[in-house]
């Protein structure tokens, strides 16, 4: 059982938040919240949800505070988060933080730790424009770093890997560029809060999570 249980993982996007969480999962009783992957099953639902969210998705921007606020809060009350939850992706910016924290006190389920995930902005770019995903599981693969063992296809589960629409290089320069103006003052935000810990998420994945299990149990 991990010391801190109930976590954000916070970054900009590629450092590796969700790869990192597949491993801690398999290790550790935890759910995974990515607020983007509950907003791409809304976009494959059809819902007025995803459809708004699409658009905004798709030129890198950021979904209203209160609606990603609010999903958050109802599903960490879930049962399954009574034992920790990854919060992966949420929040991004502090008011989104402000009201996690509301929400959360309420139920009991406050934030133990913020992994902030540190990876110089070349390798960001490669590891977006490259990345796969799979359709079934989500797992994330990279046609440079992590190829599948066959092409196009998930290790795990034999899934069909692709690349999702908001990887291309212009929205993944937009998504770097929203993480540094609007995300990145949460790093001053729970610094002072007195619960980040930053870890080197360039290390190769094993080494990254050797990293992120010592700061979990310090
Ligand atoms: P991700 O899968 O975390 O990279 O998120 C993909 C996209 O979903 C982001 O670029 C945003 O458009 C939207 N999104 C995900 N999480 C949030 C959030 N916490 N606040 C606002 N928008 C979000």
């Amino acid at each position: 059982m991990l010391k801190k249980k109930n976590l954000i993982f916070l970054g900009p996007p590629g450092a590796g938040k969700g790869t990192l969480s597949e491993p801690l999962m398999a290790a550790e009783k935890l759910a995974h919240i990515s607020t983007g992957d509950i907003l791409r099953a809304e976009i494959a639902a059809g819902t007025e949800l995803g459809k708004s969210a699409k658009a905004i998705m798709d030129k890198g921007q950021l979904v209203p505070d209160q609606i990603v606020a609010d999903m958050v809060a109802a599903r960490i009350r879930q049962d399954d988060c009574a034992d920790g939850f990854i919060l992966d992706g949420f929040p991004r910016t502090v008011a989104q933080a402000e009201l996690l924290a509301e929400s959360s006190a309420k139920c009991g389920r406050s934030i133990d730790a913020v992994v902030l995930f540190n990876v110089p902005r070349e390798i960001l770019i490669q590891r977006l424009t490259a990345r796969l995903i799979c359709r079934q599981c989500k797992a994330s693969f990279n046609k440079i770093f992590a190829k599948p063992a066959v092409e196009g296809v998930c290790d795990h589960c034999g899934g069909e890997l692709y690349q999702r629409s908001d990887d291309s290089l212009e929205t993944a320069q937009n998504r770097l560029k929203v993480y540094d103006e609007q995300t990145s003052p949460l790093i001053d935000y729970y610094t002072k809060k007195g619960i980040l810990f930053p870890i080197d998420a360039s290390l190769p994945k094993d080494q990254g999570y050797a990293a992120l299990v010592g700061v979990l149990n310090a």
